[in-house]
């Protein structure tokens, strides 16, 4: 059978179904590097640093120990436990180990969340921008997008307002993430609790909120949304390890829920993939029983980085910006370039100008389409502050090119 007809055969829903823009990008620049070019890699949204070592030691230790065999669903009670307490320490979330479903990392964490919540045709608000995934696994679930725009003069936030205007009687969940990808937004405890004021009284939607990157804030305190009374009873609170502790590849994160819904998402888990890798579990309870020293390292070069971003894109003007409080993104607006043209390529859309920066500057970055933003680029800083210099001088060198 030839490739055209097995195409055939596919499901629509895999059809259907766009790929991860971040990973795509990310599969461009390492088959350009295959080629002997020498590119800077800032779109694939990973920490730079290495695993600390007392992590590693406690994986090295699992291995010896031959703690090699399958591991209850939702994860060993111990790893539970422990993320039971940290929320409670961290996040004033009231949870205990049932509460917890431990999963390949956020990522399933999220889709488990939102197949156990969305029926075919319920709306799920999503905030804008949004990170890459949570269109196709809302779409996966047969639900319905409904999008709300937070905008670049408001630093990306989405106001109350707007949020209230989405809700219809459809609306089963809001989904957002805070610091968000890709934009690094930080909702205060302020802005969190117009939108559980907001959401409270329709007694059939709950909250997905997305906290993978809690550790990496710059400014004032962290507040999960489920802490507020009037919403912990609906809220899934999702978080993981890959971005705190640069545990990109082990992957380990977990939804916190109501136990029905936890309970629902490891029936899922149960019948797609079990529990996550044993030896990675042994290592997330290293982690989040280990103090937070090397987080404070990590943040500390993260904040360094946003700032050296900043200060030199100014020398890039038609580049619109924005001050990110948290995660390691800068989420620029780019639309004074379109339509502009080297003599070679012309300058229609954001997709357009990654292309243009990889291929001219060797330069990786995801364009905003993905996540719902056409007008912008995503640049990733969890690079050295060498390659952050020569990433931007080489993009300023190929922008001024555009005229
Ligand atoms: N949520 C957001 C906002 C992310 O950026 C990512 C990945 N970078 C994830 C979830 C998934 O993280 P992981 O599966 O590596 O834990
Ligand atoms: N989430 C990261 C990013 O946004 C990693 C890639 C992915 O999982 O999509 O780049």
């Amino acid at each position: 059978m030839n490739s055209t007809s097995i195409k055939t055969l596919l499901s629509q829903r895999v059809i259907d179904l766009h790929e991860s823009q971040t990973l795509e990008m990310a599969a461009k620049a390492r088959e350009l590097e295959a080629k002997g070019v020498d590119v800077i890699k800032l779109s694939l949204g990973e920490p730079d640093f290495n695993t600390p070592d007392h992590i590693k030691a406690a994986a090295k230790k699992a291995v010896d120990d031959n703690f090699s065999f399958y591991t209850p669903v939702p994860a060993i009670l111990d790893l539970r436990k422990a993320i039971a307490e940290k929320l409670k320490r961290d996040n004033q979330l009231d949870m205990k180990a049932e509460n917890i479903v431990v999963s390949t990392g956020a990522k399933q964490a999220l889709i488990n969340a939102i197949l156990a919540l969305v029926n075919p045709g319920d709306e799920v608000i999503v905030f804008a921008p949004y990170w890459v995934s949570y269109i196709p696994m809302i779409q996966l679930a047969e639900g319905k997008a409904v999008i709300v725009n937070g905008k670049i003069e408001n630093g990306f936030k989405v106001s109350p307002e707007d949020l209230k205007k989405a809700i219809t009687p459809k609306t089963k969940a809001v989904l957002y993430s805070s610091p968000s990808n890709p934009t690094g937004t930080v909702y205060t405890k302020e802005e969190l609790k117009a939108f559980a004021d907001i959401i409270a009284p329709h007694e059939n939607i709950y909250i997905i909120a997305d906290e993978i990157y809690e550790y990496i804030t710059f400014e004032g305190n962290y507040w999960s949304i489920g802490a507020f009374e009037n919403v912990k009873n609906r809220t899934v609170t999702v978080n993981g390890f890959s971005k705190g502790y640069a545990m990109t590849g082990w992957r380990v994160g977990y939804v916190a829920a109501p136990k029905e819904i936890a309970d629902a998402c490891n029936k899922i888990q149960g019948q797609f993939t079990s529990a996550t890798c044993s030896i990675a579990q042994k290592a997330a309870l290293a982690a989040v029983t280990g103090g937070t020293e090397s987080i404070q390292v990590m943040k500390e070069a993260y904040l360094r980085r946003r700032d050296l971003v900043l200060e030199l894109i100014k020398e890039i003007p038609a580049i619109k910006t924005y001050v990110p409080q948290g995660a390691f993104y800068l989420f620029p607006d780019v639309s004074a370039y379109f339509g502009k043209s080297d003599g070679e390529t012309t300058i229609k859309t954001s997709n357009d100008l990654c292309m243009y920066l990889l291929n001219k500057a060797h330069v990786a970055l995801v364009d905003g389409e993905g996540f719902g933003a056409a007008e912008c680029i995503r640049i990733s800083f969890a690079a050295s502050d060498e390659s952050l210099r020569e990433a931007i001088r080489r993009i300023k060198e190929a922008l001024d090119k555009l005229k």
